[in-house]
């Protein structure tokens, strides 16, 4: 397959984390970081995002404000990533940028995935994601796959996005947002309930207010 060539600056670097759900149970599958840059596509100015793995992010530390280039091709299922490209080649830093915002939203290296596996997320609502936390090395965009029947986990599924927030507890730009519903057999329907991002951080100092 032909690559596109890409050069841009780094607006965002995210965990691309990829979300299953069935019924009450949720898994996650770690993918490596999600970037997304304003700049050139195939030599058109463009934003867009691309998925590199967790041992090029380990080599280059990447964050908001780099500039990169090279080539990738697009995801072969857009429903399964959090980015619009993958199998990143040539990779390269071009400069490196100005130390981004060190409070929320962090604009820092981010962590490596077993940080935020330990850390564990809350869900974030679409909105505050979309306005405030797109350049946070927090937010999380997931892709979700629902298996509609738990006893047939081959069966029907459905697919969206998801958006969560691994920061600090006390972060002042955090909202919730809705419940999350999880439509199962029978046309039933599992809410998950505010007990669950309780328990996914409670091991957290609540007065965290750092990286
Ligand atoms: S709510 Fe979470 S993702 Fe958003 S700025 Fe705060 S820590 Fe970052």
């Amino acid at each position: 397959m032909n690559k596109s060539t890409f050069k841009g600056t780094i607006i965002s670097i995210q965990p691309r984390i990829r979300l299953t759900r069935s019924f009450d149970e949720a898994s996650h599958t770690y993918l490596g970081y999600a970037i997304t840059l304003k700049g050139e596509l195939v030599n058109t100015k463009s934003t867009f995002s691309i998925g590199i793995e967790k041992a090029a992010q380990a080599k280059h530390e990447f964050k908001v404000n780099d500039v990169i280039s090279e080539a990738c091709v697009p995801v072969p299922d857009p429903d399964m990533e959090p980015a619009e490209f993958h199998k990143v080649s040539k990779l390269k830093l071009l400069s490196k940028g100005t130390t981004g915002s060190t409070s929320s939203p962090w604009e820092l290296v981010p962590p490596a995935l077993e940080v935020y596996r330990q850390r564990g997320h809350r869900r974030l609502a679409a909105r505050t994601y979309d306005t405030k936390c797109i350049s946070c090395m927090w937010g999380a965009r997931m892709p979700v796959e629902i298996i509609i029947d738990n006893w047939n986990p081959r069966g029907k599924k459905k697919y969206r996005f998801e958006t969560f927030c691994y920061g600090p507890l006390n972060c002042k730009l955090y909202k919730a947002g809705p419940k999350r519903k999880v439509e199962v057999r029978n046309k039933m329907v599992y809410i998950e309930e505010d007990w669950v991002d309780e328990m996914a951080v409670e091991h957290r100092d609540p007065e965290e207010c750092s990286w």
